[in-house]
């Protein structure tokens, strides 16, 4: 048994748990022959695929635990199994930080699938903000790439590390740009579906240092998240404006980052319920626009349809900054997505007739708003489900032959997760 968050891993019966990578990780004859075997790597341990029944799963977070932030340069330096609550709490002890995503359970695996922020309209994904990795190939090849020293033969391998790199590596230190600290206003609370679609409408032109946050778990749960660059910060201010007449939301005033916890109790969510297990689907698209009527509508249906209270959409904002590509091609390649939303579902564990019933909400959810979110965040890898290969190409476009290239030269036994 594993001791990580999330609850199917939880419960998994691994066959072995190791905590270093050498040489004996990449001999295939460790694995039994049963076709689908492969080695789970566990950093945050937040996901489904850390830890599996009859799987061998590689924790690196007993031995790739470091963090260390060099002063001069304002990079920090963390290994593979480091979680972001870690991260952030050690770097606001020199006044920095980096944007974490909603939660600070989530490890490596956060910064690796992409990284998606309240903060990243302003600072970018997690992985525009990668220096430098050191790791190993699925064929037990060291690496160590340093962006601008990237010779051609591994221009693609840097590429995929950032968004793919789950497939055909494990990467054990990553060198991240951290940023000054600043406070955070906070604007929260309990919105109907009328008010949810005007406050969609108003953030779609927010500037980059603002962004929306919502979740409709039993009721709607809004956080817009404003960093200011100093106390006084009168354009944000004035870009909040509109936001004051909705009567149920909260302002509050955060010193840093770390501080705010977003999800109360109050929201009732089975995240973290021992006696659930769960999936997850992260969508990407653009701007609503005209369409925000038509969204909520799907919305509401959505919702009425859901068979069990754990059953939530929620979506987060990105845009601004993550529309750039000057920090370099990446795998994450829907630039151009404004929205992220993500629709979850759980059931009593070892109930397969409720598990079937919320997998097929999810899916039913799924093509119901895939015309305003048509594309995938592979931020949970979902080889155990039937819908992998079509989550993979909506994930990867058009890079996704280069990603099983790469996954036949660097990972020719099939160690690391299948694609
Ligand atoms: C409560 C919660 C909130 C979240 N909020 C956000 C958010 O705001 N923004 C966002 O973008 N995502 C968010 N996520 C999604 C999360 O970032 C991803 O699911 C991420 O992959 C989890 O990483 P992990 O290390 O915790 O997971 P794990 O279960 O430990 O790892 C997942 C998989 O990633 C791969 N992996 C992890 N570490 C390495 C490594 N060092 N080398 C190679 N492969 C590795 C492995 O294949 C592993 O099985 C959230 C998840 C949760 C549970």
């Amino acid at each position: 048994m594993l001791e990580v968050p999330n609850i199917n891993s939880k419960d998994a019966k691994i066959k072995k748990l190791i905590y270093d990578v050498d040489e004996s990780l990449f001999y295939k004859d460790d694995y039994s022959n049963e076709e689908f075997e492969h080695l789970c790597v566990c950093s945050g341990g937040t996901t489904s695929s850390c830890a599996k029944n009859g799987f061998t799963t590689l924790d690196l977070r007993k031995n790739y635990n470091k963090i260390h932030l060099d002063r001069k340069t304002n990079l920090v330096t963390i290994g593979g199994g480091v979680i972001m609550g870690d991260l952030v709490n050690h770097l606001q002890k020199h006044n920095r930080s980096f944007p974490i995503g909603l939660s600070k359970l989530p490890g490596a695996g956060y910064i690796l699938t992409g990284g998606v922020s309240p903060l990243s309209r302003a600072y970018g994904l997690a992985i525009d903000n990668i220096e430098s990795i050191k790791g190993f190939l699925g064929n037990g090849k060291f690496i160590s790439l340093k962006k601008n020293q990237i010779n051609p033969e591994e221009q693609l391998i840097w590429e995929a590390i950032k968004g793919a790199a789950p497939f055909f590596s494990i990467i054990t230190e990553i060198e991240l740009k951290t940023i000054q600290s600043n406070p955070i206003k906070v604007i929260e609370g309990f919105v109907n579906l009328n008010e949810l679609s005007e406050i969609i409408k108003l953030s779609e032109e927010f500037p980059e240092n603002i962004s929306l946050q919502w979740i409709y778990a039993q009721k709607i749960y809004i956080y817009i998240f404003a960093e200011l660059n100093n106390l006084e910060d009168k354009k944000t201010e004035e870009k909040l404006m509109p936001l004051y007449k909705f009567p149920a939301l909260e302002k509050k005033l955060y010193e840093n980052f770390n501080k705010i916890n977003f999800f109360p109790k109050e929201l009732n969510l089975y995240e973290l319920n021992v006696n659930n297990h769960s999936e997850v689907i992260s969508l990407l698209g653009e701007d609503l626009k005209n369409d925000i009527p038509i969204f909520i509508k799907c919305l509401s249906e959505i919702m009425e349809n859901k068979p069990n209270n754990s059953c939530y959409i929620a979506s987060q904002q990105l845009g601004g900054k993550t529309k750039k590509l000057n920090h370099g091609a990446s795998f994450f390649v829907h630039r151009k997505s404004t929205w992220k939303p993500w629709i979850y579902a759980s059931w009593k564990k070892n109930d397969l007739q409720e598990k079937e019933v919320a997998l097929e909400w999810i899916y039913k959810s799924w093509s119901k708003i895939k015309r305003f979110y048509p594309n995938i965040h592979l931020a949970q890898l979902h080889n155990h489900l039937n819908s992998h290969e079509e989550e993979l190409n909506l994930a990867f476009g058009n890079r996704v032959n280069e990603l099983k290239t790469l996954k036949n030269i660097f990972d020719p036994q099939g160690i690391l997760p299948p694609l």
